[in-house]
């Protein structure tokens, strides 16, 4: 199969309409990483986004609706605090997980009784979703395992000859996946930690807690047990009180004929002068956004990646730690 890459537009967000609805997957572009897209009531389909990108098939998938989709058509909203966090940060990168009505195909939720929903606030996404009309369900668009994809390039870079159509976005905004958030209880969970940070939610909900994932506990997220984001080379983490290991580290390789990179805040960057340096950013915000972006740059450059952890781990650094220790710890 060739895959094509199309800017998005009116044209080809048609084309793409006829490929779902007749079954096909295609990448889409949204504001936190590019997806892989099939109708969340197409059994068939959505087994082929299992099987092209090799995910764990008991790892669900998220369902992405436009803006204006009634909800209720897929879940019970059991509680009111969910209409205030709609209200506030939707659309966006926040991804809600309630009681499943069961429209959704039982493939695209492995069985569960729950569905996680989302609205992307990119604007070429939310035209495809529109144009569509139905729930769209997608995961990230790389083979499992791998570095989230960015840009309608990296999609190509992993799916290339598995799927049709491309649609280009641009380079996603956000950066790292959505915030997942139970709101089955009284009290709104995070499971995944994303944009939208604990201190967001607790704004509008007044309460927020964050769900431990420990050895021998059920998990309730499934995703966020396996290995993930990694890049196609070696990897370190050091904290930002190790700088000197990782300057040893970096040195030891250059003495083996090897080709080290340090990733790390701009504001690091003093401390590694004349290496090579991936550099994300200064804000946590530019951080995430560059994160995926500089771990799939460096992979092709890169014999060893040397990362530096956050100085934080409040508001957005929980999200972009909780990758970095899955990438390159
Ligand atoms: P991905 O789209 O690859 O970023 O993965 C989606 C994330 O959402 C994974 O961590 C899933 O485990 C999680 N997820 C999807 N559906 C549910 C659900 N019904 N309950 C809990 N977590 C979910
Ligand atoms: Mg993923």
């Amino acid at each position: 199969m060739e895959t094509i890459i199309k800017k998005i537009d009116d044209e080809s967000i048609a084309e793409a309409k006829e490929i779902l609805l007749n079954g096909g997957l295609i990448g889409m572009p949204t504001e936190t990483v590019y997806g892989l897209a099939a109708v969340g009531t197409d059994s068939e389909a959505v087994k082929k986004i299992y099987e092209v990108k090799g995910r764990p098939s008991d790892n669900p998938l998220i369902a992405h609706v436009h803006k204006n989709y009634d909800i209720n058509k897929l879940v019970y909203v059991s509680h009111d605090y969910v209409y205030k966090l709609m209200e506030s940060y939707m659309p966006g990168p926040l991804t809600l997980v309630f009681d499943s009505k069961g429209v959704i195909c039982k493939e695209a939720v492995c069985g569960g009784e729950t569905l996680a929903v989302r609205m992307p606030s990119h604007k070429g996404c939310q035209k495809l979703l529109a144009a569509v009309d139905m729930p769209i369900v997608a995961p990230s668009a790389n083979l499992s395992k791998h570095t989230s994809p960015v840009t309608a390039m990296h999609v190509y870079n992993d799916l290339n000859g598995k799927i049709p159509l491309i649609l280009d976005g641009g380079k996603c905004a956000g950066g790292i996946e959505s915030t997942v958030l139970d709101v089955t209880g009284k009290v709104p969970r995070i499971l995944r930690a994303g944009l939208i940070t604990r201190e967001m939610v607790e704004r509008i909900v007044g309460a927020c807690e964050i769900a431990e994932h420990k050895e021998g506990d059920r998990v309730r997220s499934p995703g966020v047990k396996y290995r993930h984001y990694r890049p196609r080379c070696e990897t370190a983490l050091f904290a930002e009180n190790e700088l000197d290991k990782a300057n040893r580290l970096y040195d030891e390789q250059i003495a083996a004929g090897k080709r080290p990179y340090i990733m790390c805040a701009d504001y690091l960057d003093e401390h590694f002068k004349g290496k090579n340096v991936l550099k994300l950013g200064n804000t946590g915000e530019e951080i995430a956004s560059n994160l995926y972006d500089k771990l799939l740059e460096g992979e092709t450059e890169a014999d060893i990646i040397i990362a530096i952890a956050m100085p934080r781990e409040d508001g957005v650094y929980l999200g972009i730690m909780n990758r970095l220790r899955k990438s390159c710890g």
